[in-house]
């Protein structure tokens, strides 16, 4: 298995409720090595871009209006297949179709109040990095 970089974002229902610390410990327990992380509030600009895959559909406007509300925490995790490990500890998009255990069954209230994002493939990953850090923050 390669080492491999993934990008995470603690959304914003999460950062409102006060998860940050839990989904952080969470983070810590999966021996994942936090290569950055800033906190950041999103323009409505910024959301759109991120999430741009998605614009045709029909939650897209809801989706960028609650990402772009208030502060996220973004981070850059390392691990083993980080990417689908990072998938894993958050669980299935729905939290009511999650697996027991994961910070998307345990945490979210919502298909889109989830918690958490987590990109999904490596040159996903590659471009979200590159989304939110510099080269600089990355060494
Ligand atoms: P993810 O990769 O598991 O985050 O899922 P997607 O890439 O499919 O969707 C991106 C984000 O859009 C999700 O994490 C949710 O916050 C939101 N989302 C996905 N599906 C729905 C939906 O059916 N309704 C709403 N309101 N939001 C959704």
């Amino acid at each position: 298995m390669a080492i491999e970089r993934t990008l995470a974002i603690i959304k914003p229902d999460a950062v409102g409720r006060g998860l940050t610390g839990e989904i952080l410990s969470r983070i810590h327990a999966a021996k994942f090595y936090i290569i950055a992380i800033k906190t950041r509030r999103l323009t409505r600009k910024e959301a759109e871009g991120f999430y741009a895959v998605h614009r045709e559909r029909p939650f897209f406007e809801e989706l960028t209006t609650f990402m772009s509300t208030s502060k996220v925490v973004v981070m850059v995790l390392e691990a083993e297949n980080a990417i689908a490990k990072w998938r894993e500890v958050m669980g299935a998009t729905d939290p009511a179709k999650a697996a027991p255990g994961t910070i998307r069954k345990e945490l979210g209230a919502s298909i889109q109040y989830n918690c958490t994002h987590g990109s999904d493939a490596t040159d996903t990953a590659a471009l979200e990095i590159s989304y939110f850090f510099s080269g600089s923050e990355l060494v």
